[in-house]
Order: structure tokens, then sequence, then C-alpha cells
């Protein structure tokens, strides 16, 4: 996608501090961080949001699962982190190039806030 965000840090068209890549997704560090440590695990392949999946995308997702969790523990949070997918508008996503949120090395508050 052209416009999208998240295709151009893939691409290597906009940079990243880009700490993970294989054949199937890339991983950044978040431009804002919400925690010491905020990674953006993202597939290659652009998709809107979990809603936009289709059985075909059923390995990869469970790919980036596990993926995530290596991530984590390279990063040095396997102990503790959380995983966040904000799906549409309402909550909270911004980009609209299906990524989740991997957040850890401090300890977290509470999942939403009232
Ligand atoms: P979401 O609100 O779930 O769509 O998350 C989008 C995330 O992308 C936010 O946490 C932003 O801080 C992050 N973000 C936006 N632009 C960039 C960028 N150029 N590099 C890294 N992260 C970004």
């Amino acid at each position: 996608m052209s416009d999208c965000l998240f295709c151009k840090i893939i691409a290597g068209d906009i940079p990243a501090d880009k700490i993970y890549e294989d054949d199937d997704m890339v991983a950044f560090r978040d431009i804002a961080p919400q925690a010491p440590q905020h990674i953006l695990i993202v597939p290659r392949k652009h998709i809107i949001n979990l809603s936009d999946l289709s059985e075909a995308e059923d390995a990869l997702i469970g790919k980036m699962m596990r993926t995530a969790a290596k991530i984590a523990a390279d990063n040095g949070i396997g102990d503790g982190y959380r995983t966040i997918i904000n799906n549409g508008a309402p909550a909270g996503q911004e980009v609209f190039h299906l990524h989740m949120h991997i957040l850890g090395g401090a300890p977290l508050g509470p999942l939403v806030s009232k």
C-alpha cells in the first residue's frame, strides 16, 4: 500500500529502529514509547487489522505471536510483557496496518483507564 506508514517502514522508505526482520514480519521500536520497552511487530503483508484477517493468514498470525515472545525474551523482558492489538479507531488504532504492541521493562498499570 503506497500510502501506508508501516508499509513504508517495512520497505525501508521511512527510517525506523528495526530490531527484528524475517520473511514474514518486521519489528521496530515505537517512536513514542509508552514503556521502557515498546516494540511493534508488523506483518510484511498489508492487513488492516484483526477484522481483515482471512483463514489464509492463520499460520502468519501464529508465527507473529511466537515471534513476539522471542523478541520479548531477546530484549530482556521475557519474564513479563504485555501485547496489545488495537482494532479500529474506537479502540485507538491510528495506523491501519496490523501491528502488535509489545510493552515491558517496568510494572504495567491497568489494561484500560476508566
Ligand atoms: P496504534 O495506535 O495501535 O495504531 O499504534 C500505532 C503506533 O505507531 C503508535 O504507538 C505510534 O507511536 C507508532 N508510530 C507512529 N509512527 C511511527 C514511526 N514512524 N515509527 C515507529 N512507530 C511509530
